[in-house]
């Protein structure tokens, strides 16, 4: 046995022996070895194990087990809250569709089964006995941090191309380096891309945005990206002659995308807040490049990119929100603020400080000082915030019913005038305080 050794969780060290027990040698194959020897907690376990379908599922009878992948000899079983994958040992036919194996054989043989795996590092398996089992040396490649096929590059991506957004992904969230081979056969290879189906593309895209090095990866793998996203190609190398800016308009995207912290919404919002500059682009006289319009437009074909890619409802309206919204600048005071609460509300709002900041960050450092702009607005929305600032009528101290109550007559004129004495408290003229607010409406009623 080498040297090597994964502290495993019980339920998983018990499932290993009870599979033994039956018949079927069972190893740790894929992300949980790969994360153990990079000292990560693994997400989840996935087992590959020497038995037919037919043989795992019995081993597994009277246990919690989900099926779904049975034609690939795929094993979902349910121990205490986690669940386990649990694969028969596969060889991968020949690829047509660039999607998918034509056929899928079982194997006994361990070997054949890594060579199935996209990467060095994810073609490892693992054995408490045994040890690691590493016939493609992902350990030396984990080590140097480099991300390598296994096997000739132009051919795994050819067989199924959604390795080349792995690949993205495993660069961006984990670090690695990507070898030049598979670089060059990722561009190469990115039409085929166009194959596969949005839902896995979305999925893998939006994990490697939430990368903590996702603008260098952005930046060497700028074809596959932009075969996932096409409006983005115009950003690439794009300059901007404007002072505020130093870099290209797709440099400048990738460094705002890192730059906002890693969530889902925040990242596709900056991967899509520029993209339409080149589209609304007009040069002045001075050669100064303009890019009037660019959020509103950059918001509808952001709503097209995303709708193309499968993206739900939901966080096609934030973005498409947030993009709208990314250059409002309101001046940090009060009222402004107050004001500006009502336009885009308190979630919005504080996004939007986050935003601007991951913005800014990646303009030129002349105008770094308007950190201090962003961080006085977002104190004030704080602040208005803990005061429990009404950003909608709902959050007034009165209410419809209140306003009948004083023989205002129901009907439309009521919605107009809580719209009126919401404006009136943001713009500082009223106190939202219920006695304040009738008799205001009184006078706004005359
Ligand atoms: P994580 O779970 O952290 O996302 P992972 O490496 O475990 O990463 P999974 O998608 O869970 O990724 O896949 C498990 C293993 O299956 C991988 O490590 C790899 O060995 C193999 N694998 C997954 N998808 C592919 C693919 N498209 N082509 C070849 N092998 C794959
Ligand atoms: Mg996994």
């Amino acid at each position: 046995m080498n040297n090597c050794k994964i502290v495993l969780p019980e339920y998983v060290a018990k499932l290993l022996e009870h599979l033994d027990s039956k018949g079927c040698t069972g190893y740790l194959v894929g992300g949980c070895v790969r994360d153990a020897l990079m000292g990560l907690p693994p997400q989840d376990y996935d087992i590959a194990a020497a038995a037919s379908p037919e043989k795992l599922k019995r081993a597994f009878d009277g246990y919690r087990i989900v099926d779904t992948g049975a034609r690939f000899g795929t094993l979902t079983v349910l121990v205490q809250e986690h669940s386990v994958e649990i694969t028969s040992f596969r060889r991968d036919g020949t690829y047509t569709d660039g999607r998918h194996p034509d056929k899928v054989e079982f194997t006994n043989s361990l070997t054949e089964d890594l060579a199935r795996r996209d990467f060095t590092v994810n073609a490892m398996a693992y054995r408490p006995d045994t040890g690691l089992i590493d016939p493609f040396h992902g350990k030396e490649a984990l080590r140097h941090g480099i991300l390598a096929c296994v096997g000739d590059p132009y051919t795994r991506f050819s067989e199924d191309a959604l390795r080349i957004l792995r690949a993205m992904r495993f660069c961006s969230v984990l670090g690695f380096t990507a070898d030049s081979r598979l670089v060059a056969a990722a561009d190469k290879c990115s039409p085929l891309l166009h194959e596969i189906s949005v839902q896995r593309i979305y999925s893998e895209l939006v994990k490697f945005l939430c990368g903590k090095h996702v603008a260098r990866v952005m930046r060497q793998f700028v074809k596959p990206l932009c075969t996932v996203i096409p409006p983005l190609e115009k950003a690439v190398g794009f300059d901007q002659k404007n002072p505020h800016h130093i870099y290209t308009v797709y440099d400048h995207i990738a460094a705002t995308v890192e730059a906002c912290p890693p969530r889902q919404l925040l990242r596709l919002t900056m991967l899509l807040h520029d993209i339409a500059k080149p589209y609304v682009m007009t040069e002045d006289a001075n050669g100064v490049r303009h890019f009037r319009g660019h959020q509103e437009r950059g918001a509808q074909m952001a709503r097209q990119v995303l709708t193309d890619l499968g993206c739900d409802k939901r966080t096609i309206e934030k973005v498409c929100r947030l993009i709208r919204w990314h250059d409002l600048r309101p001046a940090a005071d009060r009222i402004s603020i107050h004001r500006y609460l009502l336009q885009v509300g308190y979630k919005d709002a504080l996004l939007l400080t986050q935003i601007r900041r991951a913005d800014l960050s990646a303009q030129a450092p002349a105008y770094h000082d308007q950190f201090s702009q962003i961080d006085a607005t977002e104190k004030m929305i704080r602040l208005l915030q803990e005061e429990g600032a009404p950003a909608d009528v709902s959050g007034l101290a009165v209410n419809g019913v209140d306003l009948i109550g004083i023989g205002i007559r129901p009907g439309p004129q009521i919605g107009c005038l809580l719209a009126s004495l919401l404006d009136a408290v943001a713009n500082g003229e009223v106190k939202n305080e219920k006695h304040a607010l009738l008799q205001k409406a009184v006078t706004l009623q005359t």
